[in-house]
């Protein structure tokens, strides 16, 4: 739940997770949109679906336990060399790093040299002795986490009330190296189009061509450049919404009819025992004040 995504977010899903589902095997039993209308609102919606395979292949395959070693580990749905090494930290001790934008930061300015770099396994190989010197490795990668995020920060590093200050190449340098920029944000222009009805009810489909939205349920989404308006359709607004590093610039259509095409289902603007995801939440909410 926390990838991507901030604690003070995840808390109440994480709360309402553990309160409904306290086993494994309990969470194994529900289906993918059950799960998904849990996570409703969370985004990145690829890791719920992860989560439900994941439970269930550990209740066929695992005994409903999570394997120690990170090759069986890594079978699971999901799970890459970060995760897996975080998981057989927290759970078994194991003296790993789970290396993130933080980790590779924070090595990365106490030796000066660029992420680019640094071969962070064999930094790692190397220096065991020196880095896993308690038995407390899941409290380490914990350290170290919220080390980058707290004191070695992106920007404005807190390097005089850091623990590392004596030792830091990145401090003593003249020529200190540049921190790597975040992702670029990419804009792109897309007309929504909504069918709509007196019944305050919106039809969407899971048939659209979006790679980024995909299987979600939608109205039809085209990009501006490749879809002429036709005069049907009536512009109810234009507005923003981002998802990840994409800033979607969206022109809103809407006409009522009765009549959608096939692969279109109605859903009502109100409620909804289907999943429906944030983004088109916000459609729902634009088109609410046609009623
Ligand atoms: S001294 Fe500053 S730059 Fe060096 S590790 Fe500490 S916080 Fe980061």
């Amino acid at each position: 739940m926390l990838q991507q995504t901030q604690v003070k977010t995840v808390i109440p899903y994480f709360k309402k997770f553990t309160k409904k589902y306290k086993t494994i095997e309990s969470l194994s039993k529900i289906n993918q949109n059950q799960i998904l209308k849990l996570w409703e609102g969370l985004g990145y919606y690829r890791r719920a679906r992860n989560l439900l395979a994941t439970t269930k292949l550990l209740v066929k395959k695992y005994n409903s336990k999570m394997p120690n070693n990170f090759v069986e580990i890594k079978k699971l749905p999901g799970v890459g060399d970060y995760t897996a090494n975080a998981l057989l930290g927290f759970i078994y001790n194991k003296p790993t790093i789970a290396i993130d934008g933080n980790v590779k930061r924070i090595f990365s300015r106490y030796l000066n040299k660029k992420v680019s770099n640094i071969n962070f396994e064999k930094l790692i190989s190397l220096n065991k002795k020196n880095l896993f010197i308690t038995d407390r490795n899941s409290d380490f990668i914990e350290a170290l986490m919220e080390f980058g995020a707290l004191i070695c920060k992106p920007k404005d590093p807190k390097c005089s009330q850091c623990c590392l200050n004596k030792s830091c190449r990145y401090l003593k340098s003249s020529k200190k190296i540049k921190t790597e920029k975040r992702k670029k944000i990419k804009i792109m222009n897309y007309n929504i189009f909504c069918y709509v009805n007196k019944k305050k009810q919106i039809a969407l489909t899971k048939e659209n061509e979006i790679s980024f939205l995909k299987d979600f349920n939608l109205p039809l989404m085209k990009k501006t450049k490749n879809y002429s308006v036709n005069e049907d359709w009536i512009f109810l607004k234009n507005y923003k919404n981002s998802i990840s590093n994409l800033s979607l610039n969206i022109n809103l259509y809407y006409k009522f009819s009765n009549k959608i095409p096939k692969s279109y289902k109605w859903h009502s603007l109100n409620n909804n025992k289907e999943f429906i995801p944030s983004f088109t939440k916000r459609i729902f909410n634009q088109v609410s004040v046609l009623f």
